[in-house]
């Protein structure tokens, strides 16, 4: 990307950029799209790799592929003709990669930009948005860094003692030769079922550690049926209402996965007979039978992982790992695992008690300190006392039961309204109240209680040590959409012109009872 010296000079220096959008992932790159639709083009995207794609950029491990049927897992606005039901992590960044060049978002982009730290001037109603080269200056800041971008090493006791090579499953080199190597995976989660099948094929002998037995269905992947793929070319509309009827089941699924009810027990029932299908030891089976409810866990589709599983160079162990030493792994009953390779399926490093960088709000607060007993939100965009900034895939943004795209679409649309409302109304700054941020975040709570993340006798990466739930959204994707459907200044403060504030919906909004409060230059 060739951007004239001078131009980026200016938006790193004096300018004031009306935006800048944190990452060109799946969610940047849509918040991009939609400024630009509407009219915004005075914004950067900041982005630390070299390429857009984020997390599909950056896991290439053998078998990636989306667990979600893919006429689901893309961009509303962008449909795609796509080659099989759940296509594979190469087609999902190809896709990524034509939506940007047909849309000609590069012109935005900003690589080797890592954001290091955001900080806002109260006064001026400005973030600074420091990367680790220069910094930028934004009235408003679109936090789109993903939630699964940091890969974590486990912290087990001598890890860093390893003689052979050590990789995670996200950050995968494929130059790795492991034809007559004795590979180790430590985790069973959604990556590892995607890797494991491939891994039994390419090494001498798997060793899969697991600690929890997952819930695993059957994918029931193929190629999208000729017929299908030809109807969707000559006719766009069938493709929409597939996506439709998809969207409609997979909504039906939250009833079985996000609260317990008699749909939970016939998921039960189903992941066992899958099981008993595909397994025929009594005893392995008991190893793979998990002890929560399904849905506490993501749930994990594959068609071919228990087959892997039972390869003959394929040994499950599922005693607890004591420690990794020179030569491989010391498990809890006293047995050394030789292994010469290491991969680490152990998922990454969740934003859900502080975000990845510092952030420091209004008065010098900041975000980190407040977010680390868990992070919160107003419907998962706004952070009462850090004006103008908008996270999509924020704290309690999370489905378990449908393609997070839904809920990001909706994000984005919710952000740009709100930058659009302040462009036109030449607002400094739009800050959600605390009262409105408590009662949305009270209602939350409570529900999410009640959920199967919260009680289903699991732990989970989507909740914190202390068992608090910073990531999921407990309901429905028509209760979240509904939610974010609707922009309301009620619970807004702003400063500038609010007066006039017009609502999404085109009705003259009175000006919001704590705006009317402030005065005019500053809270
Ligand atoms: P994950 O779901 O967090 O699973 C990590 C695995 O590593 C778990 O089995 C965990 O065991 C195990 N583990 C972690 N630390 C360990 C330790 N110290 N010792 C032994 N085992 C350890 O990570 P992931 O599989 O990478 O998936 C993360 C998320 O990425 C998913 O939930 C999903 O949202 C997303 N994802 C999506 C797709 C897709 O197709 N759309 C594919 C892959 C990933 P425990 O279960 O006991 O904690």
């Amino acid at each position: 990307m060739s951007v004239p010296v001078a131009h980026e000079e200016r938006e790193k220096t004096s300018h004031i950029l009306t935006a800048v959008v944190i990452g060109a992932g799946f969610s940047g790159i849509g918040a991009a799209i939609r400024l630009s639709e509407r009219g915004i083009d005075d914004f950067v995207v900041l982005e630390r790799g070299q390429e857009v794609g984020g997390t599909w950029r950056d896991n290439v491990y053998p078998g990636v592929a989306c667990d979600v049927p893919s006429i689901l897992y893309s961009y509303s606005f962008a449909p795609h003709n796509w080659s099989k039901i759940y296509a594979d992590g190469a087609e999902i960044l190809e896709y990524i990669q034509r939506v940007v060049r047909e849309r000609d978002i590069l012109r935005f982009v900003r690589f080797g930009h890592n954001v290091v730290a955001l900080r806002y001037d109260e006064d001026e109603g400005v973030w600074t948005v420091t990367t680790d080269t220069g910094e930028f200056r934004a009235r408003n800041v679109i936090a789109s860094y993903g939630p699964l971008a940091n890969a974590s090493l486990p912290s087990i006791p001598g890890i860093e003692e390893f003689g052979g090579t050590i990789l995670h499953s996200a950050r995968w080199e494929d130059d790795h030769d492991l034809s007559d190597k004795t590979v180790a995976v430590i985790g069973t989660g959604s990556t590892a079922v995607q890797l494991i099948p491939h891994l039994v094929r390419r090494a001498r002998k798997v060793v899969v550690y697991q600690r929890t037995a997952g819930w695993v269905l059957p994918r029931r992947d193929t190629a999208t049926p000729a017929m299908a793929r030809a109807l969707f070319e000559r006719l766009p509309v069938t493709q929409r209402l597939a996506r439709s009827a998809l969207f409609r089941v997979a909504e039906l699924s939250a009833l079985a996965l996000v609260w317990n009810t008699a749909l939970t027990s016939l998921v039960a029932a189903a992941g066992k007979r899958y099981l008993r299908s595909e397994v025929e030891d009594p005893w392995l089976r008991r190893q793979l039978t998990p002890d929560f409810r399904p849905g506490c866990k993501r749930m994990l589709l594959s068609d071919d992982y228990f087959a892997a599983l039972q390869a003959d160079n394929c040994e499950l162990v599922t005693w607890p790992i004591a420690r990794i030493g020179r030569s491989g792994i010391m498990t809890c009953e006293g047995i050394e695992h030789h292994a010469d390779v290491i991969i680490c399926a152990t998922g990454y490093e969740v934003t859900k008690t502080a975000p990845p960088m510092e952030i420091i709000g209004r008065q010098g607060r900041s975000l980190n300190e407040e977010w680390a007993r868990g992070a919160f939100a107003y419907k998962s965009i706004n952070v009462a006392g850090y004006p103008n900034l908008y996270f999509t895939f924020g704290p309690n943004a999370g489905p378990g039961h449908t393609s997070a795209l839904i809920y990001m679409e909706a994000q984005i649309e919710y952000a740009v309204e709100l930058i659009s409302i302040m462009e036109k109304r030449n607002l400094k700054s739009l800050e959600v109240s605390r009262t409105a941020q408590e009662k949305y975040n009270t209602w939350l709570q409570g529900r999410l209680a009640k959920s199967t993340w919260n009680s289903g006798g699991c732990r989970s990466w989507y909740l914190t040590d202390d068992g608090f739930n910073a990531t999921m959204f407990p309901g429905f994707a028509t209760t979240y959409r509904r939610i974010l459907e609707e922009v309301d200044l009620h619970g807004y403060l702003a400063t500038g012109d609010l007066a006039t504030a017009i609502s999404p919906s085109g009705n003259r909004q009175s000006p919001a009872p704590e705006a009317a409060r402030r005065p005019a230059s500053r809270s």
